[in-house]
């Protein structure tokens, strides 16, 4: 985080993260909820870390998908396909042969 110190974090506030990451995802055990609810009680910097992982988590969850903008879809290289017979290759700027170039592109959402 910006402002803080980088400093290593003790074995156990890394262990109550990751327990942390696993109840946000559903994917707690017993034991593990139980070591974490510990930890918290006794270590405040833990407990924030957490509320504001909590936090920010719910809002994303809540938060509805955005269309991505055409503009901003993924750029998908052209597949080239067979060479038609007799037909006339004229080599663009932005590189591919028209008559033989098909473009892909992912269907975007409206
Ligand atoms: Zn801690």
């Amino acid at each position: 985080m910006a402002g803080r110190p980088a400093r290593p974090l003790p074995r156990a506030c890394e262990d109550a993260r990751l327990l942390a990451s696993l109840e946000l995802d559903g994917e707690i055990d017993e034991l593990g909820a139980k070591q974490l609810r510990r930890h918290l009680a006794s270590c405040p910097d833990c407990a924030s870390w957490v509320a504001e992982m909590r936090s920010v988590t719910s809002l994303l969850r809540a938060t509805p998908f955005e269309p991505v903008p055409t503009d901003m879809a993924p750029r998908v290289p052209p597949r080239v396909g067979p060479p038609k017979a007799g037909a006339p290759c004229s080599w663009s700027a932005n590189g591919g042969c028209r008559e033989r170039t098909e473009r892909v592109l992912p269907r975007v959402a409206p």
